[in-house]
């Protein structure tokens, strides 16, 4: 019954005071749109593309076959946002014609942009292949790059972009602590941030996100990672420009109303989680998710961040 309640409740996200927090579906390719569409997404805050490649890693799919599937997903949100987040291979998602195959530390080898920057080809393919299936369609097409270090790289993604003649709005994802401490510099070539928690985490805490034996470190609520959150959106904001999360951490519900009250500009996560977040969002104001904000990252760990967090929206 709770869950058919949950699932009733439709509409934007907001805080029950009205601040307007978009509520986006992650998803890996057509077959995730039906079910974000169920859960009321309000378009695609990250569309991870690996899928396409993963069939043949000996190469990259055809501009045709890039165009029908980024075309399935782009058509089923019309007016609505999609972000699509260029090939991320490498470490956990090795491809042979792209990625090394004798690095000692994948995760801190050639992946995501780096992979991309030293073939460009690759990576002209698939900006061509977006802006030929969002040609004539209503949707506001996003396009973000993985694995931003610095400012350089987001101005080689942005050129690219640029040269591809994409009309889509060019970001970074903030994954690596460097881009979050210097969040500024990186807003001077792209037009918005998304934070991946997920790999922020990992290269946060020097903790492998496939090794569970370390994943005390991966927990989002570690207030260090909280830190590197409030910069990245505080730097967003003085810059005039957007701040999601496309990471994990934006699904727990408690969490989504923390990142909202460190300046979040909108949410995307599995489809599964939009009601709960939804839900639970609509139950406090702003200042109240800032004042939890405020508590979680004054703790000394993630357990006490998620108490604090808890105390101050439950009024204790
Ligand atoms: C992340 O790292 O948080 C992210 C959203 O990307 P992925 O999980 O695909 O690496
Ligand atoms: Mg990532």
């Amino acid at each position: 019954a709770r869950k058919a309640a949950l699932t009733a409740a439709t509409g934007p996200g907001a805080t029950s005071d009205g601040h307007k927090v978009p509520l986006l579906a992650n998803v890996g390719g057509p077959g995730d749109v039906p079910a974000a569409v169920e859960a009321g997404a309000e378009g695609v805050g990250l569309f991870r593309t690996e899928f396409l490649f993963l069939d043949d890693s000996k190469q990259a799919p055809s501009e045709e076959k890039q165009i029908a599937a980024y075309r399935a997903v782009l058509e089923a949100f019309p007016e609505g946002r999609v972000v699509v987040r260029v090939l991320d291979a490498g470490a956990d998602k090795p491809l042979d014609f792209l990625t090394p195959a004798d690095e000692p530390n994948p995760a801190l080898g050639v992946r995501g942009l780096r992979s991309l920057l030293d073939h460009p080809d690759v990576l002209r393919t698939q900006l061509t292949a977006l802006s030929k299936a969002a040609e004539g369609l209503p949707v506001y097409l996003e396009v973000m790059a993985p694995m931003v270090a610095d400012r350089a790289d987001a101005k080689a993604f942005a050129d690219a972009c640029r040269e591809a003649g994409l009309n889509a709005k060019f970001g970074a994802m903030v994954e690596i602590p460097s881009a979050a401490l210097r969040a500024r510099s990186v807003l001077q070539e792209v037009e918005f941030l998304s934070l991946g928690t997920n790999d922020l985490a990992q290269y946060t805490f020097a903790a492998d996100r496939q090794v569970g034996a370390v994943s005390r470190l991966q927990d989002p609520w570690q207030p260090a990672l909280l830190d590197l959150v409030a910069l990245s959106a505080e730097a967003a904001k003085a810059e005039g420009k957007s701040c999601g999360v496309c990471g994990e951490a934006a699904s727990d519900p408690l969490l989504a109303c923390v990142l909202t009250g460190l300046g979040v500009t909108s949410l995307s996560m599995g489809a599964a989680s939009i009601p709960y977040v939804r839900a639970t969002l609509a139950k406090y104001t702003l200042a109240q998710c800032e004042r939890a904000a405020s508590a979680a990252r004054a703790a000394d760990s993630a357990e006490e961040a998620r108490r604090a967090a808890q105390a101050v929206l439950s009024g204790e």
